[in-house]
């Protein structure tokens, strides 16, 4: 469909001067200044409420996500955010007609002196926002929901601490232990064959809070190794305030971590990455397991305490 090939019966709420019959495709500065007048204008004689239709305007049709400039729009008036543009083929996903390259400058401006509460105010989040800020806030804010701990599936479960500790319990089936103390077993048949695996989740319940202890199997560049380290569900300022030890061993020789927890707001991947755990390289691992060295037989023992 070419550009003005399409009627002009679809009229977006936000662009009440689109029924006039200003050439189509044709958005120019000063319509799109007045433009901006009028819905602001409009805006605050609604008064509060209507900052929640704003925010509706200021959602993608197409991604529903928060549009930030450039904000596009087809010639007959339909946004859609930028990421969203590359993907439709230069086609609008509303009326199919041919994108072109408009921008919705009048929407752009509008949000410029919009202010929001953070999107996660329902969550105890109490700021409020100019919305070209929101979204650095957000990104970083103390009330965000975390991403459920469990490694190994790419579980995209979100929220509060007390949901993540059910959900952990109920939809993974993960140990639970209470206590500060734990002695844990991992054991393997084969672990020659295996050069990434991530084992069961354990989850400690101390101090009132909740840690969950890590075990996975992975290549450091050629040399196989396995890992063991402790997250804290909670962030990262209140896991500084604790202290936690491991200790692997076997044939009267040991290894000792003394670390800090890594708040869960750090992917299990990062803390790997970063080697900030009991490191312990597989020709060891199997020294500590003894027998004849088909089977990795582990017995890690840790602690938790605060400082
Ligand atoms: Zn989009
Ligand atoms: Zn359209
Ligand atoms: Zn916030
Ligand atoms: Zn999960």
């Amino acid at each position: 469909m070419i550009p003005g090939g399409s009627s002009y019966m679809d009229v977006p709420e936000f662009h009440p001067s689109n029924q006039d019959s200003s050439p189509i495709g044709s958005s120019t500065e000063s319509e799109n200044s007045q433009l901006s007048k009028k819905i602001a204008s409009s805006v605050s004689k609604l008064g509060l409420s209507s900052t929640g239709s704003m925010h509706e305007l200021l959602e993608c049709p197409v991604c529903t996500n928060s549009m930030y400039p450039p904000i596009h729009q087809c010639p007959n008036g339909h946004t859609l955010c930028s990421s969203c543009k590359l993907r439709v083929h230069n086609h609008c996903p509303t009326c199919r007609c041919e994108l072109g390259s408009i921008r919705c400058l009048a929407l752009e401006k509008v949000a410029e002196s919009l202010e929001m509460p953070c999107r996660y105010h329902n969550l105890g989040c109490s700021d409020i926002f100019l919305y070209y800020n929101k979204l650095k806030h957000e990104q970083t804010c103390g009330f965000r929901p975390y991403n459920c701990p469990y490694a190994g599936s790419e579980c995209l479960i979100t929220g509060d601490i007390p949901s993540l500790v059910s959900h952990l319990k109920h939809d993974h089936k993960v140990d639970m232990h209470d206590g500060c103390t734990f002695n844990h077993r991992y054991v393997k048949t084969n672990p020659h064959e295996v050069e990434n695996a991530t084992w069961m989740l354990t989850v400690f319940n101390c101090f009132g809070q909740h840690f969950c202890l890590h075990f996975e199997a992975f290549l450091l560049g050629v040399v196989p190794v396995y890992m063991a380290f402790l997250r804290f569900m909670g962030d990262e300022n209140e896991a500084k305030s604790f202290s936690y030890s491991l200790e692997v061993g076997g044939n009267n020789r040991k290894l000792i971590w003394q670390g800090v927890p890594r708040s869960i707001r750090d992917s299990h991947k990062k803390v790997r990455d970063s080697y900030d755990g009991l490191v312990i390289h597989r020709n060891m691992a199997l020294f500590f397991s003894s027998g004849n060295r088909k089977e990795l037989k582990l017995r890690i023992t840790g602690r938790i305490w605060k400082e």
